[in-house]
């Protein structure tokens, strides 16, 4: 099965957009075996899209094009596509009733302008749409299958999954492909790179290549088989011996994050944890609650960042923080142990830190040092982090909090739910 994929959109070809449809959908049907002959990308001008469609459909057995099915004057994918296939745009009675339906569970009129949204070329069908208004269309032939979806990448996703998937499974033939995605933080990649050195040459099925993003080490690896369960039974081989080789750096997969990972151990292990933050201002307790059903273990967070309020709302000693500075050690220290007393939980997690671009003193306390402190009722660990005064502001908050979530899952592998 041969596949074009076109992305409309203005916002796409001026840049102001990254065009993430396009890859997740060659993702997709690579999975299922399809070759991808081209990504086509082009601006909000009727005549434009007709011809790129027209064009894909002589070449292509199946077109996915997204975008432009709102409903503003820019969004003429509809009309477009009725050119293209020389058919008149006439509105479907069922997907007008369904806008309808959407904006009444609102509790809102619909507007005027929405109406449009209902329409489809004569001949071909209407696509629902879970997640909004912006119904898909789909067009098939004996030349092939031609598909168009909302540009928001959450309703084209949806709608892929539900109107697409099922018809594809159906038509793909051939070789299937299965990938999976590790997700690594705590090591570096050179050393990530030597322990799976032999699974990574050029040429090697699986295939097994990394990229780094934000701290967290992606180890992706795509299996090929004859059919979906031999590309499974690869991937799974492989998946089993990066992890073998990993340890316990390896903390998710797919879309995973660490705040995920802390959270489900958490959970099992019916235990709780606090926050006391100072440089990175909330931002733990963002991710651990950014992770649904995070009221079963995260109890509160404080925000600590003027001198005075780590002392007058934590009770940290005036001294300490005198004589060894906000940012050290005796001070994470006890924050950690402070706010684990209060909150009366099992883990508590301090930072205090210079996240720059100002207020470095270097050679001792330079822009990037942060310490970060985990308390349980065993012990405090204290961690010191030299980030570097190359990364920006946010790269050091983002960084000291991944590693604070980090020094929690493992505390968590370790201790097996006895803190
Ligand atoms: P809506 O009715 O919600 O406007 P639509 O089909 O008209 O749906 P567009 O107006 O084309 O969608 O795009 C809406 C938004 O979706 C864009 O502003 C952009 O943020 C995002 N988007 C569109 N196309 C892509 C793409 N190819 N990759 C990633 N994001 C996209």
């Amino acid at each position: 099965m041969d596949a074009i994929i076109i992305s409309i959109g203005t916002e796409l070809t001026t840049g102001q957009c990254l065009d993430t449809n396009a890859s997740w959908l060659a993702e997709q049907l690579s999975d299922h075996g399809a070759r991808i002959l081209r990504h086509v990308t082009v601006t909000d001008n009727v005549d434009h899209i007709a011809t790129c469609f027209r064009e894909a459909m002589k070449e292509a057995d199946m077109v996915i094009a997204t975008g432009g099915l709102g409903p503003t004057p820019d969004d003429l994918t509809r009309e477009a596509l009725a050119i293209a296939l020389d058919k008149p745009l006439e509105t479907d009675q069922a997907a007008l009733r369904q806008l309808e339906a959407f904006f009444a569970r609102l509790e809102r009129s619909m507007p005027p302008a929405n109406v449009c949204q209902a329409m489809r070329p004569q001949g071909c069908e209407i696509l629902p749409n879970p997640r909004g208004t912006a119904p898909g269309i789909s067009h098939s032939s004996s030349s092939g299958h031609f598909f168009i979806l909302p540009g928001v990448p959450s309703e084209m996703r949806a709608m892929f999954q539900q109107s697409i998937e099922p018809l594809i499974a159906q038509l793909a033939t051939g070789a299937r492909t299965a990938r999976s995605r590790l997700l690594v933080f705590g090591i570096s990649e050179a050393k990530l790179g030597e322990l799976l050195s032999d699974l990574m040459n050029p040429g090697r099925s699986p295939s097994v290549g990394t990229s780094a993003a934000d701290g967290v080490i992606s180890v992706r690896i795509v299996a090929r088989g004859e059919s979906e369960s031999d590309a499974r039974r690869l991937l799974a081989a492989d998946v089993d011996e990066v992890r073998s080789r990993l340890g316990d750096s390896v903390f998710g997969e797919g879309e995973d994050t660490l705040a995920d990972a802390v959270g489900s151990m958490l959970l099992e292990q019916g235990l709780t944890v606090a926050t006391a933050e100072s440089c990175t201002g909330g931002l733990i307790a963002k991710h651990l609650t950014d992770v649904p059903g995070s009221s079963g273990y995260f109890i509160e967070g404080f925000v600590l960042y003027h001198n005075s309020a780590k002392t007058d709302r934590l009770g940290i000693p005036r001294e300490i923080i005198n004589q060894k500075g906000a940012v050290s050690e005796p001070v994470a220290r006890a924050m950690a142990e402070s706010c684990r007393g209060i909150s009366g939980c099992d883990f508590s997690i301090s930072t205090t830190g210079i996240a720059g671009p100002d207020g470095g003193h270097p050679p001792d306390k330079p822009v990037g040092l942060v310490y970060v402190g985990l308390a349980w009722e065993a012990q405090t660990e204290v961690r010191r982090l030299l980030l570097g005064d190359h990364l920006t502001r946010d790269e050091v908050r983002d960084r000291a909090c991944k590693t604070a979530l980090n020094m929690l899952r493992l505390r968590l592998i370790e201790s097996q739910g006895r803190p």
